[in-house]
């Protein structure tokens, strides 16, 4: 069958979206970031879908790290350093934090950068062990690094872009989700119980949680191959049927 061409209709409508998204930009930016957003800490709805709003943001995301070459971070926070902000984090001002627990009262002081958090952080630190950088509106996935390498009884939490010991959910709630088998890679559906971070709270009902905590598969492919073969680890490898 011949590829049908795009109607003119559709290409008018492309066109009318740009011609959208240019009024939208045409709204002059304020002389500061922090007047993109209201007093709730959300953006203001003039810059949302507004791009050079977008570009101040980044802007200000990368200058904002500049300061702290000095400071070793982990690497889960130089992973957030790296990655450009998603929609989700441009759209909040307060995204980074920093949580600490003392005398089993926790604490925390919220941030619009992560280069702030990182200075703060490296201070509270030698006071309180503890403390830890969080990611408020977006987790982050495990580094390719560290995949598969997480000591037993470790998980990769993705808010505090760190490994961690989540606990049992106080309230003991268990859910079904589709996890892989552990040998052979198989997802199945299981009941799993709810566990939570004993730091920042997420649970591991979150998308990324399970991407990071996964087992991961190592398949090795042979020179020249250019496709995977779709078989099940431990089985021959179904033969294919001549038409
Ligand atoms: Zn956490």
């Amino acid at each position: 069958m011949a590829r049908r061409r795009r109607s003119p209709t559709e290409m008018e409508k492309l066109g009318e979206l740009e011609a959208l998204r240019k009024i939208r930009d045409s709204y002059p930016l304020p002389r500061t970031v922090g007047e993109l957003f209201q007093k709730s800490g959300s953006l203001k709805s003039e810059y949302v879908e507004h791009r050079p709003a977008e570009r101040a943001i980044e802007r200000y995301h990368k200058r904002s790290h500049e300061r702290v070459v000095e400071y070793e971070v982990t690497l889960g926070v130089r992973q957030a350093l790296k990655l450009p902000l998603l929609h989700n984090q441009l759209v909040h001002r307060e995204r980074w934090a920093v949580y600490w627990i003392h005398k089993r009262k926790r604490y925390k002081k919220l941030f619009t950068s992560l280069g702030a958090a990182i200075i703060f952080h490296s201070e509270v630190v030698q006071l309180v062990r503890n403390a830890t950088i969080i990611s408020r509106s977006r987790g982050y996935h495990i580094p390719p690094f560290l995949r598969g390498k997480l000591p037993k009884g470790w998980v990769w939490c993705p808010h505090c872009m760190k490994p961690r010991r989540y606990k049992r959910h106080p309230l003991g709630d268990t859910f079904y989700t589709i996890k892989k088998d552990p040998n052979t890679c198989v997802r199945k559906e299981r009941q799993v119980a709810l566990l939570i971070c004993p730091m920042c709270q997420s649970t591991s009902r979150d998308h990324v949680y399970r991407a990071s905590n996964q087992p991961w598969e190592i398949r090795k492919f042979r020179r020249g191959a250019t496709r995977a073969k779709r078989g099940i680890k431990g089985q021959p490898y179904p033969k294919r049927r001549r038409r």
